[in-house]
C-alpha cells in the first residue's frame, strides 16, 4: 500500500478518501476545520453543503440524473449517504444538509486505513511536514481554499489563481410565510405539494421589479473579478438584462394556476424546502448580491412573503479554480509536480455533485494506478468522461462547467428535443456500461 495524503475534506477529499482508503492505501485526511473555516463552512462536519440543499435532478434524461446513476455504480459515498438522507423534493435529489454531512463524518471516522488531522496544511512542499514521507498528495481544498495553499498553488502552476464571484440564495422560515397567497404544486402538477409558489399579478410584478434593478449590492472587492456563469446569475443581474427576462426564466409562470384566480399568474416565483421536516425554503433561483437589509426590503415585495423571516441572507463567493488545460494532466496530477493531484472544484468543474464526482474518480484512477493496474480511458460519451474531458479541452478562455448534454460529442441526429435527450441518455447508459465491462477485476 502506499501512503496519501488528502488535503481539505469537502465533497471530492471525502470521496477520493474513502475509496483509497477501501482499496487498501493508507490515508491522511487533513481538515482545517473546526480551527479554521472558510468564509462560507460553519459545520465541522465533512462534506458540507455550503448552500443549497439540493443535487439536482434526479431525471434520467438529463446529464446530472445520469450522473448519479454513474456515481452509484462506481460506489459513491457521496450518492449512498444521499439516498439515506433524502428530502421531498419532487424531480430533485435533495438531502437534510446536516444529516448528510453527519452520516459522512461517521462512516469516515470508522473507515479502516483512514486517518482524519484535523489542521490546516499551508504549503505544497512534500519535503517538509505535515507532507513528508507521502507517495501522493490530493489537494482538494475548494472553492474556498485557505489562502496559503491558494498561494501555494498559484506558485506551483505559475499562474495567478483566477477568481470570480458566486451569488448564492437567500433561505426563509416556512412559517413567515403568507399561505393564504402562496400555494403548493410543482409545474405542471399541483398534486406534487414539495415546492411552494409565490404568484404575482403584473402591477406586483412591476414595483418588484423596479426595487430589483435598483436596490444596493454589495460592490466587487479589489482583488476579484467579477464573472458569473448563466446558470449561476444574481437575480438582480438577470434582471438587469430587461423587464421580461425573469418572465421566461427563474420566474416563469407557466404550468401554474393560482388558486385563487384559476389563472396564470404573471410571475411567480418558487420556493424549495430545505430540510425534511419543510422548516425552511430557499428562493428558487434568487442568488443575489444585494445587501442584507435590501434583501429584506426588496423580496418581501414578493407576494406571500410580506413577512418573511430571514434564516440566511442569499451572498457573494470567491471561487478558487486552475486553468486545467494548462496545469493539469489528464490523470489530475499537477504538470509542474505529478506527486500532486487536484480534486473537485478546484480542477474547475462546477457544482457539488461534479466535485464529488471528480474527486471520486481521482480515488477511483488513483487506486487502481498505485497497484500496478491500468484504467482505460472514461469515453467522453458518458457525463463522467465528458466532465474529465472538459479539464483537457484547451481553449481561450477556460471556464469552470457543470455537466451537462453540451460537454459531450454530438449526436449527428435531427430529433426533436425531448428525444434528442433520450438519446443522449441512451447513448451515455451504453458508454458507460460499457466501460464498465473493462475494468481490472
Ligand atoms: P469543498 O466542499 O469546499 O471542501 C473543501 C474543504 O477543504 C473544506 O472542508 C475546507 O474547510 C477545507 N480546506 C480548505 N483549505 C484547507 C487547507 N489549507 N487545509 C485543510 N483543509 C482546507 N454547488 C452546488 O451544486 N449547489 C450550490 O448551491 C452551491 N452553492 C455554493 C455556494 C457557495 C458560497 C460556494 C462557495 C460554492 C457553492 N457551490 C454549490 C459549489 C460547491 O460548494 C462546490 O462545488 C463543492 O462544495 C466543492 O467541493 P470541493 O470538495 O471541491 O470543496
Amino acid at each position: 500500500p502506499q501512503n496519501v495524503a488528502v488535503i481539505g475534506g469537502g465533497l471530492a477529499g471525502s470521496e477520493v478518501a474513502f475509496s483509497l482508503a477501501l482499496s487498501g492505501h493508507k490515508v491522511s485526511l487533513f481538515e482545517m476545520k473546526p480551527n479554521k473555516y472558510s468564509p462560507a463552512h460553519t459545520s465541522s462536519d465533512f462534506a458540507e453543503l455550503v448552500c443549497s440543499n439540493s443535487f439536482r435532478s434526479a431525471d434520467h434524461t438529463n446529464a446530472i440524473g445520469l450522473l448519479k446513476l454513474e456515481l452509484k455504480e462506481l460506489n459513491s459515498l457521496t450518492m449512498a449517504v444521499a439516498e439515506e438522507t433524502k428530502v421531498p423534493a419532487g424531480k430533485a435529489l435533495a438531502v437534510d444538509r446536516e444529516l448528510f454531512s453527519k452520516y459522512i463524518t461517521a462512516i469516515l471516522e470508522q473507515t479502516p486505513n483512514l486517518t482524519i488531522i484535523r489542521e490546516e496544511v499551508c504549503h505544497l512542499d512534500l519535503n517538509l511536514a505535515p507532507l513528508k514521507g507521502f507517495d501522493k498528495v490530493v489537494l482538494s481544498t475548494g472553492p474556498l481554499s485557505s489562502e496559503p495553499i491558494t498561494e501555494a498553488l498559484a506558485k506551483l502552476t505559475g499562474q495567478d489563481s483566477l477568481y470570480f464571484y458566486d451569488a448564492i440564495a437567500p433561505i426563509i422560515s416556512a412559517e413567515s410565510v403568507d399561505r393564504s397567497i402562496v400555494f403548493a404544486g410543482s409545474r405542471y402538477n399541483p398534486e406534487e405539494e414539495d415546492y411552494l409558489n409565490c404568484p404575482f399579478t403584473k402591477e406586483e410584478y412591476e414595483v418588484f421589479y423596479q426595487a430589483l434593478i435598483n436596490g444596493e449590492t454589495v460592490g466587487a472587492k479589489d482583488f476579484e473579478k467579477e464573472i458569473h456563469f448563466e446558470g449561476c446569475m444574481p437575480i438582480e443581474a438577470l434582471a438587469a438584462r430587461g423587464e421580461k427576462t425573469l418572465l421566461f426564466g427563474t420566474m416563469k409562470p407557466v404550468g401554474f394556476e393560482d388558486p385563487r384566480t384559476g389563472r396564470r399568474p404573471f410571475a411567480l416565483l418558487q420556493l424549495r424546502p430545505e430540510n425534511r421536516n419543510k422548516e425552511t425554503y430557499n428562493l428558487v433561483g434568487f442568488q443575489t448580491k444585494l445587501l442584507y437589509k435590501e434583501q429584506e426590503r426588496i423580496f418581501r415585495l414578493v407576494p406571500g412573503l410580506a413577512n418573511a423571516e430571514f434564516i440566511r441572507h442569499g451572498s457573494m463567493h470567491r471561487n478558487t479554480y486552475v486553468n486545467a488545460p494548462k496545469t493539469l494532466n489528464a490523470d489530475l496530477s499537477l504538470k509542474a509536480n505529478p506527486k500532486i493531484h487536484l480534486a473537485g472544484q478546484i480542477t474547475g468543474v462546477e457544482g457539488y455533485l461534479e466535485s464529488a464526482a471528480n474527486g471520486l474518480w481521482l480515488g477511483f484512477y488513483l487506486a487502481n494506478n498505485l497497484s500496478g493496474k491500468n484504467l482505460s480511458p472514461l469515453p467522453e460519451t458518458s457525463v463522467l468522461g465528458s466532465l474529465m474531458n472538459h479539464l483537457q479541452r484547451e481553449t481561450k478562455n477556460f471556464q469552470p462547467s457543470n455537466v451537462q448534454y453540451g460537454l459531450m460529442p454530438e449526436l449527428h441526429i435531427k430529433a426533436k428535443k425531448k428525444s434528442r435527450k433520450e438519446l443522449y441518455a441512451q447513448r451515455t447508459r451504453e458508454a458507460f456500461e460499457e466501460w464498465l465491462s473493462t475494468l481490472p477485476q
